[in-house]
Parts: C-alpha cells; structure tokens; sequence
C-alpha cells in the first residue's frame, strides 16, 4: 500500500458526530474522521472510524482501510472480480424494549433480515426473549432472524439463553462468547439442534483473524473491513478462512461503509444479509469541537506510523 506522508494525510480531513437515534453499543454518538486525498481523483474520500476507546494499535488497520479507500481506491476488476450489484442487507435492532421494536424496525423500510442485540448489561434473559419474539413478530415466519451477544455470556448461559431462544428459529448465533475455546465448546453443545454460530468479535480483534475458523469454532464469519485493514485484506482472510460470511459496518458514515458495499459485492458466495444498513441508526451529522478534532488528527498521525 502506498502511504501518504502525514501532512498529505490531513491535508483534508473531516471529524463528524453522528447522533444514534438509540443508545447502540453503549454508544449515544458516534465520531468518526472522514480524509480526503488531495491527489485529484473524483472519488477521494475514505473514513478513519476506529472507536475512541482503542488504542493506536488497534486503531491501525482502520487507517489503513482509509487510505485504501482514498489514496489507492477499490481493486480492479482484474485483480478482484465483481459478483453482484445490489447487497441484500439487514436490520439491526438495539437492545431496546420489546414495545419500542416495531418503530425501530420500521425505520429500515423493506427487509427480510434482523439482528437482534441480546445480552446487553443490566438486561436479563426475559429482556432479550421479549425483545427477539417482538422481532420475530415483526418480520413474520418468512423473514429471518439472528442474534448478536457481543461476547457477553459463559458457555452454559450460551446454552440457556440459546435454548431459551430457539423457539424463534435463529438463523444464526454471533459471538455468543468471548474465546475461541468456548466458541467452539457452545458450538458443539447446540450443534444438534441446528444452530449455527457466528464469529464476529474473535475475527475482527484477534490477532490472527483467521484462528478462529482454522479452530472449527464458527459456521460463519462475520467480515467488517475497517477493523481487518481494508478491502483487499479482507478478501485475503476470507479466502483464506474457507467459510461463509457476512459483511457488516463498524457503525461508519456512507463514506466508510462504501467500502463494506464494495467487500460485500466482490464476495462470491454471499448467501447472508449484510448488515450494512446502519446508517438508519443515526439521526444526522454534526460538527465536533475544536478540541476533539485536535483529537483525530493527532490520532491518525500516530497510528499512521504504525503502519
Ligand atoms: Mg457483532
């Protein structure tokens, strides 16, 4: 990858808080840098959304996702294929209310997919059983749905809450816990009853992203390109991992989940819902202070020098 020096890194660069209509990963607004390369290309802009709480080493490969996007743009053609034009995508319900679901679900006009939050701090398993059925309800016995407990449970509440929820028919299960080792322990434990395991959280924050498929731990990967260091990196890991998968955003803006879309159509087998839609859990955009946009420039510069 070519990399800008670091003045022609923020040479154009915007730092933007997206409002979240609902409370989403502890989450009330979202920062995020948009970068614009000064090279005179047309389509020029990447984002740089690494979550403020990571570190620069963590925040790396987000950078290098946005200097892919604008300074050395998509692959070709000839380098990586285009199978489709449109990506079906999915909803994507917080850990609200049962009551409030409907109004959520509504805001993501026509689907046949939702993922569902479950296991959110300070909630209980009645919380998520209320909340999956009223998703269940909504999307009717065509419609599919899938939960996303972020890690949050041990194997045996993994089991409790999965039988718990089977009755809603899950399409799949994301990162019910935390390790490789218990992933693929809860997979073996409900394997019988036809629930399929995704890992999301044991790709994206592991050291080697493919670990967790090489272990037999998932059925599915879920693919988010900011965190894996951009489009081509990406695709080189789901080469490698063999499994199917499904895209998703980090909670970027349009600019950055662009590259997700673009990801998403240079996937083969793409038999998912991608959960590129979540630009609808954002009520706008807003500038951010003088302070925290010193923040992101600092930021991006450091971890600049890591790549
Ligand atoms: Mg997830």
């Amino acid at each position: 990858m070519r990399l800008p020096d670091v003045d022609e890194l923020l040479a154009d660069v915007r730092v933007i808080a997206l409002p979240m209509r609902t409370r989403f990963r502890g989450l009330d607004v979202r920062e995020t840098m948009m970068i614009r390369a000064t090279t005179g290309r047309v389509e020029s802009w990447g984002e740089f959304a690494a979550f403020t709480e990571y570190d620069d080493a963590e925040s790396a490969p987000w950078l290098a996702c946005a200097i892919e996007q604008a300074w050395e743009q998509q692959p070709s053609i000839e380098e990586r294929p285009l199978f489709r034009d449109e990506v079906p995508t999915n909803a994507t319900l917080p850990a609200v209310d049962a009551a409030a679901v409907p109004a959520i679900l509504e805001r993501f006009g026509e689907f046949r997919t939702v993922k569902v939050k479950v296991a959110e701090p300070g909630q209980t398993l009645a919380d998520d059983i209320a909340r999956v059925r009223a998703a269940r309800a909504f999307v009717g016995d065509s419609g599919r749905v899938r939960i996303d407990a972020n890690g949050s449970w041990n194997v045996d509440e993994a089991e409790h809450a999965i039988r718990a929820l089977e009755e809603f028919d899950l399409e799949y299960v994301e990162q019910p816990c935390t390790t490789i080792d218990e992933l693929y322990e809860i997979r073996g434990r409900v394997h019988g009853m036809g629930i399929l395991i995704a890992a999301d959280e044991s790709v994206r924050k592991a050291a080697d992203p493919v670990a967790v498929a090489r272990a037999g731990a998932a059925d599915i990967l879920v693919v988010k390109v900011a965190p894996l260091g951009g489009v081509r990196r990406a695709l080189d890991i789901i080469d490698e991992a063999g499994l199917p998968v499904v895209v998703s955003s980090a909670l970027e803006s349009p600019v950055g989940l662009a590259a997700g879309f673009d990801l998403a159509r240079r996937i083969e087998h793409l038999d998912y819902d991608c959960g590129l839609a979540t630009e609808r859990l954002f009520t706008g955009d807003e500038t951010v202070s003088a302070e925290r946009a010193t923040w992101w420039r600092e930021r991006a510069a450091r971890c600049l020098t890591l790549l």
